[in-house]
């Protein structure tokens, strides 16, 4: 795949601050937030998205599932809640292509989303 923004940041070649880090994953708080609070979490590996998956990549979907708990009980949102959002492709609305984790939190979320 080719190098994006998510991968710059991942391999510490963009300075940012993430609100957690481990060996397989990243949280950093999204540049334009849609919410109060809108945290991006991204595998360290770059995988386009979720179509790009393969079972072989299962184990870390399901941790970057888990960091999103750990990030969002770290934010506050435990209480009221929250929404975990995957974009993928054009139709999805995906414009950064590296694997991203929505988490967005702080307000009422809209059913169905737009
Ligand atoms: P998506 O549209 O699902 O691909 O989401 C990409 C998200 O990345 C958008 O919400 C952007 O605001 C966010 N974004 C783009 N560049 C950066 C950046 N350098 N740092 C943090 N968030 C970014």
């Amino acid at each position: 795949m080719e190098d994006t923004i998510f991968g710059k940041i991942a391999r510490g070649e963009i300075p940012t601050d993430f609100v957690y880090e481990d060996e397989h994953a990243v949280a950093f708080h999204d540049l334009d937030p849609k919410a109060p609070t809108h945290i991006l979490v991204i595998p360290r590996e770059p995988i386009v998205s979720l179509a790009d998956a393969t079972a072989v990549d299962s184990a870390l979907l399901g941790h970057l599932m888990m960091v999103c708990a750990i990030v969002a009980a770290q934010e506050g949102l435990e209480e009221n809640g929250y929404r975990v959002v995957t974009n993928i492709g054009a139709e999805g609305g995906q414009s950064v292509f590296h694997l991203h984790l929505h988490i967005l939190g702080g307000r009422q979320m809209a059913w169905p989303p737009g």
